[in-house]
């Protein structure tokens, strides 16, 4: 059995992603934090697709919680080891910097960056000793670019997207890839509260992206075929420049 760890699957991309690993043959862990619901349809479409998942529940931003469970995991599972990871539990509080309280500061780069260290070190160990290990890390144009009103999520982002490229530098001699893709805008929960019509003016292909075509390229990086691409981080954004 090969296993893949989708962070954020109950929904949207991490969804698209857990079903396009799927279809690769992989055995789904689909973690969550709230979306109960959600993440059980997610193991739903991922049995549809004839392979199989289980949820983990945890908070990726809290070190203990996220230990806790991959810990009971790996006790369940002694000789096996999880070789696709896909860091894509994310949230958004934007407000201009002048009126953003603290705690939303902390929140997203909590979710986004720290969850980032939580997860992919855990995981680090059992994909260097195996030799062979994916690592695909969901960014964001706005850690690209800076966009307004989002510097704690920029600033997330864009720590994830260094971190990317440390860590690419520090694994490729063991097989261990790791890659960022960074999305424009894409059709999910994240961004239902924007104005769409407006936004679509300013991409070049003319529509939001779907989570789909983003699990595609996600799906692409885990594969063996992309053995030689590392530390890139990828742009999937209808033609945005950046
Ligand atoms: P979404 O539909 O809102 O899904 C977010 C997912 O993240 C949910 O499954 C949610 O799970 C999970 N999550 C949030 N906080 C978590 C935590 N502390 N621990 C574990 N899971 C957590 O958003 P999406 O658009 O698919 O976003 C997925 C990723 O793509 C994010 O990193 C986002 O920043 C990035 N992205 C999205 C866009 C876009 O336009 N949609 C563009 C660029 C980048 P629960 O609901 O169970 O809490």
């Amino acid at each position: 059995m090969k296993y893949a760890l989708v962070t954020g699957a109950s929904k949207g991309i991490g969804r698209a992603t857990s079903l396009r690993l799927a279809e690769m043959g992989y055995f789904i862990l689909i973690n969550y934090n709230s979306s109960r619901e959600d993440a059980e349809k997610t193991l739903e479409l991922v049995k549809e697709k004839g392979s199989d998942g289980e949820l983990l529940k945890f908070d990726v931003s809290d070190a203990a919680e996220t230990k806790s469970v991959l810990d009971t995991w790996t006790a369940r599972h002694k000789n096996e080891y999880i070789e696709v990871l896909v860091n894509n539990a994310g949230i958004r509080k934007d407000n201009l910097m002048i009126w953003m309280p603290e705690e939303d500061w902390t929140s997203v780069l909590n979710v986004s960056l720290n969850g980032f260290f939580h997860v992919t070190q855990y995981m680090l160990k059992n994909m260097l000793v195996k030799r062979f290990g994916r690592i695909i890390n969901i960014v964001s144009l706005s850690g690209i670019k800076g966009m307004k009103g989002q510097a704690n999520y920029s600033a997330a982002k864009g720590g994830l997207i260094a971190a990317t490229k440390a860590l690419a530098a520090e694994v490729g001699p063991r097989n261990v890839t790791v890659n960022a893709v960074a999305p424009g805008f894409i059709q999910t929960d994240m961004v239902k509260d924007l104005p769409e019509e407006e936004l679509k003016k300013l991409i070049p292909a003319g529509r939001f992206g779907t989570a789909e075509e983003v699990a595609s390229l996600v799906g692409f990086l885990a594969s063996k075929e992309a053995s030689y691409i590392t530390g890139e981080v990828i742009s999937i954004n209808g033609g945005i420049y950046t």
